[in-house]
């Protein structure tokens, strides 16, 4: 996996050593000497990430840090400080100020490297969020009118919401699982320690109950000692959890024993959101699990976003019916089936009459109620297996499979007579009723057997409405 590094370190020296070792691993790397030039590139955008020093005149690295989270463009690359002391304060500080891990300098090469992998996955997959849910924004563009304010594209904008150095911390949501050996001492403890930081619930749980998880009791994180019963035991257990559905999207962080840096390489590689080091300072763990709660909670809501998309995209929203694209794709999807297995199928093109009249005389508004009651009796007397779209204003297309053109005709009278039933009651308390001419074909065994249906369909409903409207007409080559 490429990717783009910035570099931030006022002293040459320190940016060289960071340099081979990066580019060693095939990463490019981009210098900056101070926090103010850091800030510009970033701005213009391109990194990945961003390795900066601490201690630094002018702005320090926290202060930095907490600039660049402040800054829509650049609120969520992932930011890696390093300082030359184990200095508590100052990994609070930095942490507060929303980086995401911390090295201490002489940097180890393997944590580096992990940790830069780790990231990197992270932010590939927040592209690839954004770029599929982008290309579906733009195809659902027409249809999806208020699709930007119910959340879209702006769930990629919000910066996480990380509390500046030194403010109050308010509490944070989410619901954290703990995992640990039989004999962890520290379970309870730490589970105390850690309730009063965060909104929702903090429990401990055993490896089987992890497993046994669903979407609905499954927790935004867990975090999970490297060694539950056995060596690896909690690895191991993250990689299970990691290949379930129910589970899948959580974040872990893994607890390992003081000093052990070869396995948080392992735990990244694995999966890991973070690693923390027992005795963990519980501060320092908070700061790290809001952080990936941030993330989560980002990932979550793109999730939803492109649910949401795939939905706008093949749904119109008037009558929540499926959309002239979907309509037609089915269709031949239906005709290459069909014509395989020597099953035969048609289609139904249905037309409201004289519909302009009730928009001039009644309003498009109840117009559009008449459209949502017509789509929904169309939609309830038609099987399972077929499928009807909205492909026009007024126009809806049923496709039925495995029907001969007997069940055809009946079925089209069947929906003739429902919609000709309907009473619509409209508000201002008029009722209306409307009725539909039909046409209907059979699709016949030939390459452009969809196209060439819809066709003859049309030209049966066409000689339907010439007929008197309100009836049946069946294409001539059926
Ligand atoms: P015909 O019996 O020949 O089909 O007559 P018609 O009036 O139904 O046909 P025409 O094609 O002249 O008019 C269709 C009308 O459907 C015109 C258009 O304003 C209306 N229409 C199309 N889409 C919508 C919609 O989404 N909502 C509402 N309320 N009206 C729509
Ligand atoms: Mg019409
Ligand atoms: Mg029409």
């Amino acid at each position: 996996m490429s990717g783009r590094i910035l570099i931030v370190d006022d002293v040459a020296t320190n940016r060289i050593v960071m340099k081979v070792k990066l580019s060693a691993a095939r990463y490019e790397v981009v210098p900056a000497s101070s926090g103010a030039e850091a800030l510009a590139i970033a701005e213009a955008g391109g990194i990945d990430i961003i390795i900066m020093d601490m201690m630094m005149p002018n702005m320090n690295g926290a202060e930095t840090c907490c600039k660049l989270r402040a800054n829509p463009a650049t609120a969520t690359i992932p930011v890696i400080l390093v300082t030359a002391s184990e200095d508590t304060q100052a990994r609070m500080e930095g942490l507060s100020a929303g980086a995401d891990d911390f090295l201490s300098k002489p940097v180890d090469e393997v944590a580096l490297l992990a940790r830069v992998r780790s990231l990197l996955r992270a932010r590939e997959e927040e592209r690839e969020f954004e770029a599929r849910s982008g290309a579906l924004l733009e195809m659902s563009a027409p249809v999806a009118t208020g699709f930007a304010e119910a959340g879209g594209q702006a769930a990629f904008q919000t910066a996480p919401s990380l509390p500046g150095a030194g403010e109050a911390t308010p509490l944070t949501e989410g619901r954290i699982a703990i995992v640990g050996g039989p004999d962890a001492t520290w379970l309870p403890l730490q589970r105390d320690r850690l309730r009063p930081l965060f909104r929702e619930t903090v429990r401990i749980v055993g490896r089987d109950a992890a497993l046994a998880m669903t979407s609905e009791t499954a927790p935004d994180l867990f975090l999970i000692d490297a060694d539950l019963g056995g060596r690896n035991d909690g690895l191991r257990l993250m990689s299970e959890l990691r290949s379930r559905a129910a589970t899948r999207h959580a974040a872990f962080l893994i607890l390992l024993p003081p000093g052990d840096s070869e396995r948080a390489a392992t735990a990244l590689d694995l999966g890991a959101a973070d690693v923390g080091y027992h005795p963990f300072p519980v501060d320092e763990i908070a700061m790290r699990i809001r952080t990936q709660l941030a993330r989560k909670k980002r990932a979550d809501k793109m999730r939803d976003t492109l649910d949401t998309g795939l939905k706008l995209a093949v749904i119109d929203p008037l009558t929540g019916l499926h959309n002239r694209r979907y309509g037609l794709s089915h269709l031949n999807r239906v005709a290459t089936r069909c014509r395989a297995q020597g099953i035969r199928a048609g289609v139904v093109l249905m037309d409201i009459d004289h519909f302009k009249q009730v928009n001039d005389t009644y309003g498009h508004p109840a117009g559009d109620i008449v459209l949502a009651k017509v789509a929904q009796t169309l939609d309830n007397s038609l099987r399972h297996e077929d499928l009807v779209a909205r492909i026009g204003g007024e126009e809806f297309l049923a496709i039925l499979p495995d029907t001969d053109v007997n069940q055809m005709r009946f079925v089209a009278e069947r929906l003739r007579s429902a919609v000709e039933e309907l009473r619509i009651t409209i508000p201002g308390g008029e009722v209306l009723q409307v009725t539909l001419s039909i046409g209907v074909a059979l699709l016949e065994d030939r390459d452009d057997a969809a196209s060439r249906a819809i066709e003859t369909a049309d030209k049966a409903l066409y000689s339907a409405k010439g007929d008197g409207r309100n009836r049946v007409r069946i294409a001539s080559v059926a």
